[in-house]
């Protein structure tokens, strides 16, 4: 037995919930499973439950054998004083909070047996994903719903970061949008030094500094410009990055947190630095990526001179999906405002697909991917919903254990 298969099983209801008995023999009747906590603490929050009459809001806790409240030190951790009931598996032991034995369902006897043989031998399958030998078997109408599904927790599982950022920014917004865009502008390779860049060199400082400041002071802080800087262009910015250290007391970063290796020229952290300086030159104080209309991007990008470093389509895309998008989606989230989430799925929907291995290898699997909404889903599908074995919590999962 798996104590994930047990939060699963849990979550969805997948038991015999009118006819649920304690071990002590008193009727169980559950209103709210509770919230699934994926964080330290109990299992679930705020269940509600109804033991003989008398109903009980609080946390649930889950364990394959009773005996192991004792072994997870439970009884020492005061997080745990408020579980209203404990699920186990099987019963080997009574457990107590003070004095009070805690409420237990021994889920043995409610379990669907032939269930949990088909999911154990599904997530046991060492292919790409596990349902692989049964892709033929499943509607593909299934497979479409379950990508849609796994791109909305992908933009919701953003929103959420971009949520506590923006708390963590005292709301400032600009500032918010400059970081996400500075490390879709790093990709996936360089998208962490970006990140700590747009901290270290605050677009506060960019503005106040004007336009032709912007691309020296980004090069600066990233550490490309000191005395071992070569390149002939580099000697003036050079004088004027030594003037700014002074002014504000800037720590460069280390180049050793820079990626190269992988990366095409075009694709170097000093090209990005520029086109990422040309970005924010164009939008200078008027900078709200969330309030361009959908068709204003295309033209952003053609008609817009980033000289000699001019984006490519691909990464025009790159920028669009991994800035904009989920600046969108959160924006419907904090404004309480869905055209803006709409907004974000619809320009998805307009850009082409990503192309990528992780794309391809479900190509060979007859998924194809027809936009960027197909494949961002596709993306969270594999990472974070199939190689973590969520089976039950997917519709493909559901369908294939239903029929057996
Ligand atoms: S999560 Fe869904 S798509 Fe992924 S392997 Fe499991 S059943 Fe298949």
């Amino acid at each position: 037995m798996r104590e994930d298969y047990l939060h699963q099983i849990w979550l969805t209801k997948r038991l015999p919930m009118h006819q649920l008995t304690l071990v002590d023999g008193r009727k169980l009747h559950v209103f709210q499973t509770g919230w699934h906590n994926h964080e330290s603490g109990p299992d679930f929050f705020n269940g509600s439950i109804e033991i003989d009459g008398i109903r009980w809001n609080g946390n649930i806790e889950i364990h394959i054998k009773s005996s192991d409240w004792y072994a997870h030190k439970h009884h020492i951790d005061r997080a745990y004083d408020t579980v209203v009931l404990h699920v186990v598996y099987q019963f080997d032991k009574p457990v107590y909070i003070g004095n009070e034995e805690i409420p237990t369902l021994e889920l043995k006897t409610f379990l669907d047996q032939t269930h949990w043989f088909s999911y154990e031998s599904l997530i046991k399958s060492s292919t790409w994903i596990p349902c692989e030998n049964q892709l033929q078997e499943i509607d593909s109408l299934y497979f479409i719903k379950e990508i849609e599904s796994a791109l909305v927790k992908r933009l919701q599982r953003k929103s959420t970061l971009l949520s506590a950022r923006f708390e963590a920014l005292n709301h400032d917004f600009n500032q918010l949008q400059y970081e996400v865009l500075a490390q879709a502008f790093g990709n996936k390779v360089n998208a962490i030094p970006f990140g700590e860049l747009a901290q270290r060199m605050p677009l506060k400082v960019l503005w106040r500094e004007g336009n032709t400041a912007i691309h020296t002071l980004l090069l600066g802080a990233a550490g490309f410009l000191d005395s071992t800087s070569d390149r002939q262009e580099y000697q003036q910015m050079l004088l004027d990055w030594k003037f700014w250290t002074i002014k504000y007391s800037f720590q460069s970063m280390e180049r050793s947190s820079w990626k190269f290796k992988g990366l095409r020229p075009s694709g170097f952290p000093p090209v990005r630095i520029a086109q990422l300086a040309g970005f924010l030159t164009i939008f200078q104080h008027d900078f709200k990526l969330v309030e361009q209309p959908i068709a204003f991007w295309r033209s952003f990008f053609e008609s817009t001179d980033f000289s000699e470093n001019k984006l490519t389509q691909s990464f025009q895309n790159l920028i669009l999906i991994n800035a904009v998008v989920p600046l969108l989606f959160w924006y419907g989230d904090y404004r309480s405002d869905s055209t803006f989430k709409q907004k974000a799925l619809d320009l998805l929907d307009s850009l082409e697909s990503e192309k990528n291995q992780l794309i391809s290898n479900w190509k060979k699997r007859g998924i194809e991917s027809k936009s960027a909404a197909d494949s961002q889903g596709l993306l969270e599908l594999k990472n974070e919903i199939c190689n973590q074995k969520k089976c039950l919590s997917c519709q493909i999962g559901n369908k294939i254990l239903g029929k057996q």
